[in-house]
């Protein structure tokens, strides 16, 4: 099962990715942790990598496609894996399929959990912090016991910079923009399968399965 995972900031990938990954025994791989296992491994491509991220530079797609290429020929990917924030573009997308191309693999899915971006603004402004012991609320999945104050020593919570509407609405809108070839991409080819992710989380989690083991 060599999966692909997309959909927007709090539309609930990185839940759905650990119970997928479960399910059929196949790695979550994410962009993060893919850089940093080549990183800590020292890697030609992990050394070369960090070179770029230490200057603040965007690491080049040559070096990015080789690390995904080592990390899909470890042996946990036997039966496949889940790669969740790559590829980002076409041209990532059309290296990738080159790459399991000289593997002898492809694509199965292209999964995309969908969330109305309204809902997601729900989600993602929804958070509070504590500014004296850090702990952190959430006004729906996770309130205080009392609105707007720590349970823990009473202070009032706030809410950050970044969770506020505006900064919020404006990072859904850019990830919306970099996302919309890549779901046509994978529409023309007809790997993508969409599922409706406004919905419970062990709901969304059927609708996976039901659409991966057709
Ligand atoms: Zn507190």
């Amino acid at each position: 099962m060599n999966l692909i995972l997309m959909g927007l900031p709090g539309a609930g990938k990185g839940t759905q990715a650990e119970k997928i990954s479960e399910k059929y025994n196949i790695p979550h791989i994410s962009t993060g942790d893919m850089f940093r296992l080549a990183i800590k491994e020292g890697t030609d491509l992990g050394k070369k990598a960090k070179e770029f991220m230490d200057q603040g530079d965007l690491v080049p797609d040559e070096v990015t496609i080789g690390i995904v290429e080592e990390r899909l020929r470890k042996d946990d990917c036997q039966n496949g894996f889940l790669l969740d924030g790559f590829p980002r573009t076409i041209a990532q997308a059309e290296a990738l399929q080159t790459l399991l191309a000289n593997m002898n693999e492809e694509i199965d899915y292209a999964l995309h959990v969908n969330v109305p971006e309204e809902q997601l603004v729900k989600r993602l402004t929804g958070r509070r912090i504590c500014p004296t012991c850090g702990a952190t609320y959430h006004v729906m999945y996770n309130p205080p016991k009392e609105e707007g104050i720590c349970d823990k020593d009473g202070t009032e919570l706030i809410q950050r910079e970044d969770d506020k509407p505006e900064t919020v609405r404006t990072r859904l809108d850019v990830n919306i923009k970099q996302s919309k070839p890549l779901l046509d991409y994978y529409q023309e080819k007809g790997y993508l399968v969409t599922v409706n992710g406004d919905k419970e989380i062990s709901v969304v989690f059927q609708d996976i399965q039901a659409e991966l083991e057709k």
